[in-house]
């Protein structure tokens, strides 16, 4: 199958999945996680008409965004260690995975000296997974309350990946969560007046129950471009 083949399909089981249960497909985003693939895939995926990336690492994304920068956006998904921070704040448009005040910090000072402004979304650790990164649930808000004083950076959303299993209905109670979680932090006014907060969640294996749950971004890499090695 081809890539644009399996955007066209993806794209239908988004559509599929927000009609299923009575909401616009227009607002679910899809980012298409194109980390260990060449830019060649992308510029495919671009010709096929998807406009927005998600990338892992820094130096492996730096490439690829020189060269098609300007013809696509992409998000960081990756965890981003503090000694990228300066670069991530160059090269991306949106970072995803804001995890701990003192990236935030970093982030909001290199983007000073960039003389730009940046969205980004907290990364919740919605499963309590020690595998994975992000912040607890709990300590969210103290997070969102940091991220408020620092002037670049706008929180438009959650973001978060469930501990791994084989059955997706697993990452449900965990998509549930982070939207109450939002719904919670919106009503202390933790978003300020947004009329839209983000929730990114949902991969190849379970975006249709992300959206289910509210996802209003998924995160799809695998089905669209197929196996990574
Ligand atoms: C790799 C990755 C994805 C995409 O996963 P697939 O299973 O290939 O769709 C989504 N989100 C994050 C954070 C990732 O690292």
């Amino acid at each position: 199958m081809s890539i644009a083949q399996n955007l066209q399909d993806t794209l239908a089981r988004i559509a599929d999945a927000a009609i299923r249960c009575g909401r616009d497909p227009k607002d679910i985003q899809l980012v298409a996680v194109s980390k260990r693939f060449p830019a060649t895939a992308i510029e495919e995926a671009i010709e096929a008409g998807q406009l927005l990336f998600g990338e892992n690492y820094i130096q492996e994304a730096a490439g690829k965004i020189e060269t098609l920068g300007d013809r696509c956006r992409f998000h960081f998904i990756g965890h981003l260690q503090s000694n990228k921070a300066r670069t991530a704040a160059q090269l991306f448009d949106v970072i995803e995975t804001v995890d701990r005040p003192k990236l935030a910090r970093m982030l909001n000072k290199h983007l000073q000296e960039l003389g730009r402004t940046m969205q980004v979304l907290v990364q919740v650790n919605i499963g309590e997974d020690e595998h994975k990164s992000g912040m607890a649930a709990e300590e969210t808000e103290t997070l969102l309350r940091a991220i408020e004083e620092l002037e670049q950076l706008e929180v438009i959303g959650l973001m978060t990946m469930p501990p791994f299993t084989d059955d997706p209905e697993d990452a449900r109670p965990h998509f549930r969560n982070l939207r109450l979680l939002a719904e919670d932090l919106r009503e202390k006014g933790l978003f300020g007046d947004r009329e839209k907060v983000e929730l990114s969640m949902g991969m190849s294996s379970d975006y249709h129950i992300a959206i289910e749950e509210g996802a209003t971004i998924v995160r799809v890499g695998t089905a669209i471009f197929g196996e990574r090695y």
